[in-house]
């Protein structure tokens, strides 16, 4: 399947909304070293190994992707630095770049970044998007349920040591966070990191009540605007966050609010699972099954399964914060990919 890939060849990959998708969110895996407390049960099930693609799959994939007009792909999890052998799927993806791909980055909770920056930039990454909550060490170990920040915000230093731009992304949690979030950004000012921060999704069970931490992201921006200027900007990625440039700091804000905002209009992706269901919508649980597609069928299949995804995915997603025992969503944000 990998030598058949000419990029554009095939038809794009358009919804029933006219909406073209030309942005995947591909997880390798839905295991993590963190239990982060709004993401995963503290007790998480995780799936069976005989059940995940394979790194050939994944990169076999990739190449369906970009045959079919899409131009980023983000790889994410759970957490993509546990997955063995994760390098040589980004070098095997990375080929791609400059030849039907535009960018390759991925999502990282960064606590094994030190090891592997050098290696990701070698393989063609260029930005990775590193997810922090605290700059607190007994804070972030009570989110992440025992991260260690210092190896955190060590492997942030290696990966910009190795020409990585890194951008910040911060869960906006009340009573936990809520009064941090102007020390975070000052402190992405003086890194040169954007940050963007996001709201509690009900995706998945857990053990928390998401409904007392949620923290509507207006709110947030209404307390920042005391002490830092924020210029709206023009500018948008397809993806749900609106941007703010901070004045001083010469870095911007991004704002992803699911819940106080729709953002479904100009939607530009779908997210595959390391199990190989693609999801329509991170809110909806329509999808396709690619994984027997993919071992049995070949790549006509996989082709047509997409084109059934594509028309009835939905035009937007439902949130509503809710209790965590009746998440709007069953899966985790993990399963989908984050
Ligand atoms: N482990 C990696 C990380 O933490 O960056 C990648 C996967 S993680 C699922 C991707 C992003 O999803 C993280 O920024 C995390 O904070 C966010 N996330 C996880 N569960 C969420 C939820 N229920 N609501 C909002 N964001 C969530
Ligand atoms: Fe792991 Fe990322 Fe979920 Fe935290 S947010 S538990 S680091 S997958």
């Amino acid at each position: 399947m990998r030598d058949g890939v000419t990029p554009g060849t095939q038809p794009g990959l358009v919804d029933s909304f006219g909406r073209t998708i030309d942005y995947v969110r591909l997880s390798v895996t839905d295991r993590c070293d963190l239990r982060c407390r709004y993401c995963m049960s503290e007790r998480m099930q995780f799936l069976p190994r005989r059940e995940i693609l394979s790194l050939e799959e994944i990169a076999a994939l990739a190449d369906v992707f970009i045959a079919r007009g899409v131009r980023k792909i983000r790889l994410t999890g759970g957490e993509p630095l546990v997955r063995r052998g994760f390098l040589e799927l980004v070098a095997a993806i990375g080929t791609r770049i400059g030849s039907g791909l535009d960018e390759l980055t991925l999502t990282t909770n960064a606590t094994r970044l030190a090891q592997f920056a050098q290696g990701l930039y070698a393989a063609g990454v260029r930005r990775v998007n590193v997810s922090l909550d605290s700059l607190r060490a007994d804070r972030f170990a009570h989110v992440t349920r025992g991260g260690d920040l210092a190896q955190v915000l060590r492997g942030i230093d290696s990966a910009r040591a190795a020409g990585l731009a890194v951008k910040i992304n911060t869960v906006a949690l009340a009573g936990i966070n809520e009064e941090e979030i102007a020390d975070i950004l000052r402190w992405c000012g003086s890194q040169g990191h954007d940050l963007t921060l996001i709201e509690t999704m009900p995706l998945g069970a857990v053990e928390e009540d998401r409904t007392e931490h949620y923290l509507p992201l207006d709110r947030v921006r209404r307390a920042l605007e005391d002490s830092f200027d924020l210029t709206p900007s023009l500018q948008r990625t397809g993806g749900p966050a609106r941007y703010f440039e901070v004045g001083g700091l010469g870095i911007r804000l991004g704002l992803i609010t699911p819940l106080t905002n729709n953002f479904c209009d100009g939607c530009n992706r779908i997210r595959v699972a390391a199990t190989g269901t693609v999801y329509g919508c991170l809110g909806h649980d329509q999808k396709v099954e690619l994984r027997d597609a993919m071992r049995e069928g070949g790549v006509e299949e996989v082709n047509a399964l997409l084109d059934r995804l594509l028309a009835r995915k939905p035009r937007r997603h439902d949130f509503r914060i809710g209790l965590a025992a009746a998440p709007s969503v069953a899966r985790h944000m993990s399963v989908t990919g984050g």
